[in-house]
């Protein structure tokens, strides 16, 4: 189980995230939802601990300063102190937005370096299942990562992010720009992801619509604040969600 309480980022005076509190249970998927600019990626990073080497750059570099405020606990332990590595060796891995892949590199090498902090038979395992769930890649082994169309980059992200062993799986934005065949494969892989791996997801999205169906539980962010949560039903059952989240206007 992870839970953030309070967290609260600061670029300089600029006010990203506004004391949130989200929380997911193992084996769940949790769905972030909110608009450009609502602190998706902020929280994602914050949760990753990415924050803090973006915060160690910007001071090296004279840059604006971050200030990041809160409580993360990753099964009963605060972690908000503690690096990337370490939290990614805890299992909570980032597969971040706009598909950072390596785009010199084939897909089996960006899947054989994903897997890094896995023992030899837990990613040879891995990779069998990561090619059983989108075969696309297993026939575009060799190819070059730059090369890829966007949704078998984002697969390959996705791929990749599963070589190193989650156990809570954080998905910044992975619909973004792709095809909507594209974005309905990938949701169903990531629901296959939850129930195989037994892991929790938690993905964030403009739209909530193709993603609420695989949601267990979700949290809707405005101007960096969580302004309301909620089951599946208990937000689709909401008007204002319904008019604002799904483009469904109440007649
Ligand atoms: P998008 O859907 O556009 O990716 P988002 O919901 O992920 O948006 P964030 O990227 O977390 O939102 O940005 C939240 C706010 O913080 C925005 O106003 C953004 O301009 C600002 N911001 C993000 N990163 C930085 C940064 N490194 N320095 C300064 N401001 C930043």
């Amino acid at each position: 189980m992870l839970e953030a309480k309070g967290l609260m980022v600061f670029y300089e005076n600029m006010l990203a995230l506004n004391n949130v509190s989200i929380k997911c249970a193992d084996n769940q998927i949790v769905g972030i939802f909110g608009a450009n600019s609502a602190g998706k990626s902020t929280l994602m990073y914050t949760l990753a601990g990415i924050i803090l080497d973006m915060q160690k750059k910007e001071a090296m570099a004279g840059g604006e300063r971050i200030t990041m405020m809160g409580e993360i606990r990753y099964q009963g332990e605060e972690i908000s102190h503690l690096k990337p590595s370490l939290r990614a060796r805890k299992g909570i891995i980032l597969c971040p937005e706009r598909r950072r892949i390596f785009k010199e590199s084939s897909v089996i090498e960006n899947l054989r370096i994903g897997g890094y902090l896995a023992s030899a038979p837990q990613a040879k395992k891995t990779l069998a299942y990561v090619f059983e769930l989108f075969p696309t890649l297993k026939h575009l082994q060799k190819r070059i990562g730059g090369f890829l169309s966007g949704g078998e980059q984002q697969m390959l992200a996705i791929g990749r992010a599963l070589m190193a062993q989650p156990k809570i799986l954080l998905l910044d934005e992975p619909l973004l720009g792709l095809s909507p065949l594209m974005q309905s494969n990938l949701i169903h892989a990531t629901r296959e992801i939850c129930n195989k791996m037994q892991i929790a997801i938690i993905v964030t999205e403009q739209y909530a619509r193709p993603v609420m169906p695989i949601v267990d539980y979700a949290f809707i962010l405005e101007n960096g604040s969580a302004v309301l949560e909620g089951t599946r039903q208990e937000l689709m059952d909401n008007p204002d969600v319904r008019s604002a989240y799904f483009g469904i206007e109440e007649s």
